[in-house]
């Protein structure tokens, strides 16, 4: 069973992002949660305090030695969240056709009246936007906006405590992208060495602009990657333009949910899962992936789907929130996502890829869609890039080719950072020596992998030190000189190009 487990892990190729709560300051309860097969580990920074963040990237670091793997950290900052202010003991009921009012600030609410943190509700909020509270529980119309307040009609009524989340379908807010809590926590964060940095409600690609100029001060392969969290309707108007400015998009299915209708939201994750691969952005699944598993052991057959389909689609990462961070069978949800991803990774025979991916006409796109194509055509076992920022290996993992990318790259930042690449095991070799000896530094580190010894392998390289300069591909059997003869395979699911045309029979 154990055997059967480390090679179900081996073969995974979609990573796992797992929010860890405050029971993962114990290093036995995330040394269990990274055995399990988490690949990048995620930090809320909305409820961290100071010196948590600093605290938990240690451990993880200290772990991720033991793992003898890289574990990437990613911050996820809360952004401008709004939420309902204090009220009278603790919970309020609004019953629906209720008339009620609504004023900016943190004053105590009782009854018909409360407040909302966020200065500008006046100011943003027009006749006839409905405001939602509590996860979109209630819904609330809002009639006239005065100098002081909203008032509004209730249109679906529930029970709510104070500090419950409030969102604005309908409303463009002008609310600054980081707040001030944020911009501590990223401080934090990179000094903690994070790999990866999230923004939530992000609207617009300047917001994701405004967060690299604040870590403009860092070398290039020590600035962490900027997840575009996608989950306001402003980001899903303007998603091309923040697909291409943003490291990694993630579907926050949470906040998106009740910003544009659950119904929306299956059609806007396969609208960025399709964009990010156009775009070689890397895509995280993210919000009630296995949600039951807070309270089961196992989990529904709606959710086993739902995991499966984000697979099946091109998700690169699926990620568990309340689940590991909270829940009651953590090292379970693990398992399971690990299970369920590694199932549906294989292709069905009717499936079979040809070569796609991001078109354009820079060199290194060309060159990574050409491996890739290479790579398919031979039934090469591993594309083997070699990368200063980790974009080669975002090109070749966006391709439909099914082959495992091995990257290397001289820094253990962008290592870090290459876990959330689907597809994608890297290794640091040293920047030392010409273009050859770093690819023999890198042969010694293949020569040592169970397997690949003997294998083919597509290769790209290039002027290694110039990044995105990425121009030739090789294509040569492991431990053999570059000119031997590459074996012929026979056929098994994939056909080659030069079968595309001819029909084939069933069986
Ligand atoms: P959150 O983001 O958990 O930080 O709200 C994810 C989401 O909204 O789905
Ligand atoms: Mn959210």
């Amino acid at each position: 069973m154990a055997e059967k487990t480390k090679q179900a892990e081996a073969a995974r190729g979609t990573k796992i992002v797992a929010t860890i709560g405050a029971r993962a300051e114990d290093p036995a309860h995330l040394r269990a949660l990274l055995s399990a097969g988490v690949d990048v580990v995620r930090i809320n920074s909305a409820h961290a305090k100071p010196g948590e963040i600093l605290r938990r990237v240690a451990l993880v670091r200290d772990l991720e030695k033991e793992m003898g793997r890289p574990v990437g950290v990613l911050l996820d900052l809360g952004g401008p969240k709004i939420r309902v202010g204090p009220v009278e003991e603790g919970t309020l009921e609004w019953k629906s056709g209720q008339k009620v009012e609504i004023v900016p600030g943190s004053v105590r609410g009782a009854e018909g009246r409360i407040s909302v943190t966020y200065p500008a509700l006046l100011k943003d909020v027009r006749a006839g936007d409905e405001i939602r509270i509590n996860d979109g529980r209630l819904r609330i119309r809002i009639d006239a906006v005065s100098r002081a307040s909203l008032s509004g009609t209730v249109l679906t009524g529930g029970k709510f405590r104070g500090g419950a989340g409030v969102n604005f379908p309908h409303s463009i807010l002008s609310a600054p992208a980081l707040t001030a809590k944020d911009k501590r926590d990223l401080e934090e964060g990179l000094q903690a060495g994070i790999d990866l940095v999230g923004l939530s409600f992000v609207r617009t690609a300047a917001h994701v602009r405004d967060l690299r100029k604040r870590m403009q001060h860092l070398p290039s392969h020590r600035r962490p990657w900027i997840v575009a969290k996608i989950e306001r309707p402003e980001a899903v108007a303007n998603l091309t333009e923040i697909a291409f400015e943003a490291d990694v998009m993630m579907v926050a299915r949470g906040d998106l949910g009740v910003e544009i209708g659950l119904s929306s939201v299956p059609r806007v994750q396969r609208e960025i899962v399709a964009m990010g691969r156009r775009l070689a952005t890397p895509v995280i699944v993210a919000t009630q992936m296995l949600e039951s598993m807070i309270e089961n052991a196992s989990p529904t057959r709606a959710e086993v789907s739902d995991v499966s389909f984000a697979v099946h689609d091109g998700a690169d990462a699926v990620m568990l929130s309340g689940e590991t961070a909270v829940g009651s069978y953590p090292v379970e949800a693990v398992r399971t996502m690990a299970e369920i991803a590694r199932t549906a990774e294989i292709p069905s025979p009717d499936e079979a890829g040809g070569p796609a991916g991001p078109s354009g006409e820079d060199v290194a796109t060309v060159i990574a869609n050409a491996a890739c194509l290479a790579a398919d055509q031979i039934r090469a076992d591993r594309v083997v890039v070699y990368t200063m920022s980790g974009w080669t290996a975002r090109l070749v993992a966006k391709n439909s080719s099914t082959i495992p990318v091995i990257a290397f790259t001289p820094f253990e930042e962008v290592r870090r950072k290459m876990t959330i690449i689907r597809d994608v095991t890297s290794f640091v070799v040293p920047e030392v020596g010409s273009v050859e000896e770093i690819i023999q530094a890198g042969d010694a580190v293949l020569m040592r992998q169970p397997g690949l010894p003997g294998a083919t392998i597509v290769e790209i390289a290039g002027v290694l030190n110039v990044e995105g300069a990425a121009n030739s591909i090789r294509v040569r059997k492991l431990g053999e000189a570059p000119t031997a003869r590459l074996p012929r395979r026979p056929a098994r699911g994939r056909r080659g190009a030069g079968e595309r045309a001819r029909p084939e029979g069933p069986g």
